[in-house]
């Protein structure tokens, strides 16, 4: 089968010919049909070989959709041709936190070895993808693979993020999303349908800051340090109540600390490098919360697709065969995609 393979530290990803894998016992094999393409695969890609551990080759794609194709040995409840989206944090399946849902904060994952597909494990990005186990597949039903692959992460992930501040967020309030891409655009419709909340985003791009207006965005700005103002004039000088931040440079940190209120929530989601001081001597307003969340967890998944089913959560997308999923990288990587990217094989 045809696979989109990150294989050398610092070039780009290349289409190879690879076996078909087969299901182990307890193992689904699905027949791909949308794999997301997240800027996370774009940051693995730009790591020296020293801090690189998800091995090469490697399959990417940690967004994945697909029918069921093939079952291994031991799989019950399951039927062959059910389009499926892919939960990615996979967990051991024993541990509490697993028990409650929240595979993404597994605590044996990393000392078993157990890694994400695409992140480890091999990804989406490729004809055939085979899924650990049956727990990991949630049934999309009438929800469009290509239109909702997303969904599982730039859904789950923001998704996860924000019902962490829903407490901060009553009506009256005004929460900013910071970065309005893959994750962002799909951040801003999810507050527009689970609050009341005055919703802002700040870009450094136009195109970016128009795709927010078009989702729901109340207000845009250009993200520099002058937005600092403009969004606190939106608030009576206040403060927003909760700032999402799905880049976490230092530029976007030092934003996000100088607009949060008291008591309000900064929430990194960003895999950026900036760090941010925290305490007394600190200039962060009184009370306020800073939260690094990661992915979201199983019942959560089940949340965002019952949410893009209610309030017609829409993935701006821009779909890639396989061959060009090269292209696609590229893109993102000059920061050319509006929306996300979607790797249809
Ligand atoms: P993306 O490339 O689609 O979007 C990034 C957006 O940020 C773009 O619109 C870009 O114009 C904008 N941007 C860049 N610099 C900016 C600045 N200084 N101020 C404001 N906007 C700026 O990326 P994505 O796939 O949406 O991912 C966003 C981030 O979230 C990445 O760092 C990714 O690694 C991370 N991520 C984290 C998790 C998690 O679990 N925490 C999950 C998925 C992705
Ligand atoms: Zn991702
Ligand atoms: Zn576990």
């Amino acid at each position: 089968m045809k696979a989109l393979q990150y294989r050398a530290i610092g070039q780009p990803p290349e289409v190879v010919e690879i076996d078909t894998p087969e299901p182990g016992p307890g193992q689904v094999r699905l027949k791909v049909t949308a794999a997301g393409v997240c800027h996370s695969d774009e940051y693995i890609m730009s790591l020296p070989q020293s801090e690189y551990i998800y091995g090469l080759p490697l399959t990417l794609g940690h967004e994945g959709a697909g029918v069921v194709d093939r079952i291994g040995d031991g799989v019950q409840n399951i039927e062959l041709g059910t389009s499926m989206a892919v939960y990615g944090p996979w967990g051991c399946g024993m541990c509490y936190e697993c028990a409650s849902g929240k595979e993404n904060y597994c605590r044996n994952a990393a000392k078993l070895g157990i890694a994400p597909p695409g992140l480890g494990a091999p990804g989406a990005m490729a004809e055939y993808l085979i899924v650990d186990s049956p727990r990991h597949l949630i049934p999309l039903g009438d929800l469009d693979p290509v239109q909702n692959v997303s969904l599982t992460d730039a859904g789950l992930t923001p998704y996860h993020a924000i019902k962490g501040s829903l407490e901060k967020l009553p009506s009256g309030a005004t929460a900013v999303v910071i970065g309005v891409g893959g994750l962002g655009h799909v951040a801003v419709q999810i507050l527009r349908a689970m609050t009341a909340a005055t919703v802002v985003a700040l870009d450094i791009d136009e195109a970016k800051l128009n795709l927010a207006t078009d989702v729901g965005a109340h207000y845009t700005f250009p993200s520099e340090p002058g937005a600092v103002d403009m969004v606190r004039d939106l608030t009576g000088g206040r403060g927003v109540d909760a700032v999402f931040d799905f880049v976490t440079n230092q530029a976007t940190l030092d934003l996000g600390q100088a607009m949060v209120a008291a008591q309000g929530d900064q929430v990194l989601v960003g895999v950026g490098s900036g760090t941010l001081p925290v305490g007394m001597a600190a200039t962060t307003a009184w009370e306020a919360s800073i939260r690094a969340p990661y992915w979201g967890s199983r019942s959560e998944l089940f949340e965002v697709l019952d949410l893009a089913r209610s309030e017609g959560i829409n993935v701006h997308t821009e779909t890639f065969t396989l061959d060009d999923a090269p292209a696609a990288y590229e893109k993102l990587k000059n920061n050319q995609l509006i929306g996300r990217a979607v790797v249809v094989p």
